[in-house]
């Protein structure tokens, strides 16, 4: 029977997958299913031989390695011998800005999900905290960009978040002005959209997530449990907490501090992201607590809708994660801190093993004329399981990004480095839509002032409910 996936486009060369994790493996079935390339010029490096059989089977090379600083270039180099092929870096623990610019040097196309420094980076008690943000990861890929404009296509942060939000939230801007009788045709410049955000009032977007996928299981003890990366999810947890700061915000962080270089769209807490808690409104349960962990979105998004420059400029909105993950990982992060070590053992719950629940994530945009929308995904994973192999709702959202990347790098091969808030959303979407269930839109009169408890003293801002005094936790 013929395949009834579409061909989305050819890949010259070599195909190289770095890490074969939970979101490698949902990868290289979307890759089978949409390209066109050389089955023989396959190969994936990746340190573990857990899937080693898998991979033999489908006639994939599996370079068992770990890439280090060290040998990246020699490992690498060699499996691109002639100036062509993709680099897909789905990999913990490897410098994503070395990669990335050795694979520009090799005119070979390159994408990831996150901005990955080399090992010790997240850990590094001796550094400034602000040495460990996220901010200073994406400020040291801006610099790559500025220094070396246009060349041979790297997409930087193209998974779930970072990645697909800031194609939703295009579509959440044009249907807010819609919806508020102002409907305009999509921008076409950055400047553009920014004009657009600050003209339909909006203050700020919560990448608002909440994943209810549960296993049969209850979590045993010195397990740490999750439904993607367990280590990608426990570094991120322990940065320090951060936010795209925005220009209608009158209080700050008492623990915040501004960042003294860079595009200053961004501030850090004293406080790393499992500690940090905010009110935000997701679908499924309403009002909700989500964790505040940093993420490379929340910096992109207020510096990409910026109107003006520098740490005051006329118009920015405020950025930020508001997470709730599956409820066992909220149980594992309790059980970390409690602990005060990091749990030995590692798990996460593939599609086999969950019987129910899904994960909504998508854009929270708050302020304007209608109060609040919540723009998004909600995949369950039921939905996910028959879409594609493999992977569980959480990584098809993920996987289904980096396929869109990927055919968006391929059709623009000469754009140099870019964020996905600087790719074409619509056509990004129209290859992603298909894996993402149902993409729904939702106004709510809730706001972080509404659902509080009389019984605690707390410092309101009753002037203006969205402030991100009244949004953090106390
Ligand atoms: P995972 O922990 O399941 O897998 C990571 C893989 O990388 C593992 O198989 C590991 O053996 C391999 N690895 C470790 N060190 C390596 C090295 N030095 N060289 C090559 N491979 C190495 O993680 P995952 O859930 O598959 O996530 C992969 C990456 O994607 C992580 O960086 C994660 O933060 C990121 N991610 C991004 C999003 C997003 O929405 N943007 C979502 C989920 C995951």
């Amino acid at each position: 029977m013929a395949s009834t996936h579409p061909l989305h486009g050819r890949i010259d060369g070599p195909v190289v997958i770095v890490g074969f994790g939970s979101i490698g493996q949902g990868t290289l079935p979307l890759i089978e299913r949409h390209f066109a390339y050389d089955p023989h010029d396959v190969h994936v490096i990746e340190p573990s031989d857990e899937h080693a059989a898998f991979l033999a089977q489908r006639g994939v090379d599996h370079i068992q390695a770990a890439l280090t600083r060290e040998n990246y270039r020699e490992i690498l180099a060699p499996l691109f011998p002639e100036r062509r092929g993709f680099c897909v870096n789905l990999s913990v623990d490897t410098g994503s800005l070395d990669i990335l610019r050795l694979c520009r040097e090799l005119g070979v196309l390159y994408i990831d999900t996150v901005v990955e420094p080399w090992p010790g980076f997240y850990f590094d008690l001796e550094a400034d905290p602000s040495e460990r943000t996220n901010y200073a990861l994406r400020e040291a890929v801006r610099r790559e960009k500025r220094a070396n404009p246009g060349g041979t296509t790297a997409v930087s942060c193209c998974g779930a978040n970072p990645g697909m939000v800031s194609w939703l939230l295009k579509e959440a801007l044009l249907r807010l002005a819609e919806d508020t009788g102002a409907p305009v045709p999509a921008p076409t410049s950055r400047e553009g959209w920014a004009a657009l955000m600050r003209d339909l009032g909006v203050k700020g977007v919560h990448i608002a997530e909440r994943d209810t996928q549960a296993g049969r299981d209850a979590k045993p003890i010195g397990t740490f449990v999750n439904t993607w990366s367990v280590e990608g999810f426990i570094a991120e947890s322990f940065q320090p907490a951060e936010l795209g700061w925005g220009s209608h915000e009158t209080w700050f962080p008492p623990n915040g501090h501004r960042h003294g270089a860079g595009c200053r769209a961004a501030i850090y807490l004293d406080t790393p992201g499992i500690l940090t808690r905010v009110h935000t409104w997701c679908p499924t349960a309403g009002p909700q607590y989500g964790f505040l962990v940093t993420h490379n979105e929340a910096i992109s998004i207020a510096d990409y809708y910026t109107i003006g420059e520098g740490a005051a400029p006329e118009f920015r909105p405020t950025c930020h994660y508001a997470y709730h993950p599956c409820d066992q990982a909220v149980l594992s992060l309790h059980e970390t801190l409690g602990s005060g070590v990091i749990q030995p053992e590692a798990k996460i719950l593939d599609e086999n093993e969950i019987l129910s629940g899904e994960d909504d994530l998508g854009v929270l945009v708050y302020g304007h004329a209608k109060n609040a929308l919540w723009y998004g995904s909600r995949l369950s994973i039921r939905e996910a399981r028959a879409l594609a192999p493999y992977q569980n709702a959480t990584g098809l959202q993920v996987t289904s990004a980096v396929l869109a990347g990927m055919v968006w790098a391929l059709e623009n091969p000469n754009a140099g480095i870019v964020e996905t808030d600087e790719m074409d959303h619509a056509r990004c979407l129209e290859i992603q839509r298909p894996y993402l269930g149902r993409i729904e839109a939702h106004y709510t009169d809730w706001t972080p002032i509404s659902t509080r408890w009389p019984q605690f003293a707390e410092e309101i801002d009753e002037a203006d409910p969205w402030q991100f005094q009244n949004v953090l936790a106390t």
